[in-house]
């Protein structure tokens, strides 16, 4: 199995290659060269199976040699392990056609623990075997960092480096980033938005002096392992509600376009997906583009669903590759024409991508009144980005069944679900200590230089 880059100008790798290495050295994302299948009765016989035996018959075509069919195996029981549910994600019913996949069992108590948890045990793995050390930085909105620090803390093989937002993440975000006491992690705050986190992410990989002498590694959504770990979930849900006799559709609150690609992969691999629908807050650039073509960059509003609020998809890449028939060079064209603040996606492309994608928004009010309606009518308590995802659901209701992701645990957000409810949902027992851990954190400010050194220095 080889992997190739988004922007066709970057060498071939092996699924461990691409994992280690996150980002293409031409700036584009890796994807398999071919994308494996599942017959008919393949997907059938997931049905009712360990979330653990979905995982490792989805993924393993994937790995190739990369990993043995033993060591693949520990990895994913260890990675899921230390879940608070043993559905791993479970799924309650909200309305006749309705459900919710409850994504936020995991350490972290968001969905980016199931990609997480799985890297850190895949990495641990690869880089012992290598004698090797990376250094691993990431951006993110929030629960990136919280999950990928949950991952790594300790390893010996792995520093790593977290740059949020100052300022722009919930409390018990920043909590879960800043009270880890081991010496391998690091929490950056930096003075900018998650976009420039993520812009100061992508310029440090294109520094390659810096990135080969610190063995820098990304762990962001847009490391291939990431997205396929999440491809797992769309199987075990999908088949649990009646695949592939039944098509299924699905509606994800989307920030980075990596969840939401996970289930485009899920389709290309033979699951009967009849709709993929992009769920944004105020911050709608993807419901704009998927619904006339122009992604163009604006303001960034900060809102009660912080791991959204975001301009620049990363992820949109991979979509934008399969939409344009994997032609590299017309990806890198956009991506070029995105640094000077946007590009039109032709309506060939724009047409590939409404064959799977549809969208919808759910503005600061609509989010709110989801989060109360839900709590009164369905007995549920939502966290503000899946209720975006109810929102953008509701309105697209059809004869399908639709399975809406809830991506993180309503005491994530404890502020937005108590002005909207009346009540301040409680952490789960495993970590109600967290208010009163101390904190550990760097400020930074939004300039390479510093923050290179910083890491330099930094490293264990
Ligand atoms: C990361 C995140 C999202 C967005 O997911 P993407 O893969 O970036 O689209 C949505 N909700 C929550 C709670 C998240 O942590």
């Amino acid at each position: 199995m080889r992997y190739i880059s988004t922007r066709g100008n970057a060498p071939e790798l092996t699924f461990e290659e691409a994992m280690l290495t996150g980002l293409a050295r031409d700036g584009g994302l890796y994807v398999p060269a071919e994308i494996p299948t599942m017959s008919r009765d393949e997907i059938a016989a997931l049905a009712g199976l360990p979330y653990e035996e979905v995982a490792y018959r989805v993924m393993r075509p994937f790995l190739g040699d990369s990993f043995s069919d033993d060591e693949f195996r520990g990895a994913v029981e260890r990675a899921y392990a230390g879940f608070g549910h043993g559905a791993r994600a479970p799924m309650v019913q909200l309305g006749p056609n309705h459900h919710l996949l409850e994504l936020f069992h995991g350490p972290t108590l968001a969905f980016k623990d199931f990609a997480m948890q799985l890297i850190g045990q895949l990495f641990q793995i690869a880089l012992s075997r290598r004698g090797e050390k990376v250094t691993i930085v990431g951006a993110t909105s929030g629960d990136t960092g919280s999950a990928a620090i949950e991952a790594f803390r300790g390893l010996d093989a792995v520093d790593v480096f977290i740059l949020y937002p100052h300022g722009r993440v919930s409390e018990v975000q920043r909590r879960q980033m800043t009270t880890p006491v081991e010496d391998n992690v690091h929490a950056l705050a930096l003075h900018g938005t998650f976009d420039d986190c993520q812009a100061k992410l992508k310029d440090m990989f294109n520094d390659f002096e810096f990135r080969d002498e610190v063995r820098l590694a990304g762990v962001n959504s847009i490391n291939w392992a990431r997205v396929l770990a999440q491809v797992v979930y769309y199987f075990s849900a999908a088949t649990s509600l009646g695949a592939p006799e039944r098509e299924i559709s699905f509606t994800v609150p989307t920030g980075n376009f990596g969840d939401i690609f996970a289930g485009y992969i899920a389709k290309q691999m033979g699951l009967p997906v009849k709709r993929l629908v992009v769920a944004t807050n105020k911050n709608d650039i993807l419901h704009r583009a998927l619904s006339t073509g122009d992604y163009t960059t604006g303001e960034v509003y900060s809102t009660i669903t912080p791991s959204m609020d975001i301009q620049v998809s990363s992820n949109f890449e991979r979509a934008l590759f399969y939409a344009y028939g994997q032609d590299g060079a017309a990806v890198a064209q956009l991506m070029a024409e995105l640094k000077d603040g946007g590009f039109h996606i032709s309506q060939g492309a724009l047409e590939a991508l409404q064959d799977h994608f549809s969208s919808g928004r759910s503005d600061e009010h609509e989010t709110s009144a989801t989060i109360t309606e839900a709590l009164k009518s369905m007995g549920e308590l939502l966290c503000p980005h899946s209720a975006v995802g109810v929102k953008v659901a509701e309105e697209q209701l059809g004869d399908e069944v639709m399975v809406t992701l809830a991506t993180a645990h309503p005491a994530k957000f404890p502020d937005a679900v108590e002005a909207a409810t009346g009540q301040r949902p409680p952490l789960p027992p495993r970590m109600a200590d967290l208010y009163e851990r101390s904190e550990r954190v760097t400020e930074v400010e939004n300039d390479l230089n510093t923050l290179e050194t910083l890491i330099r220095d930094r490293r264990t």
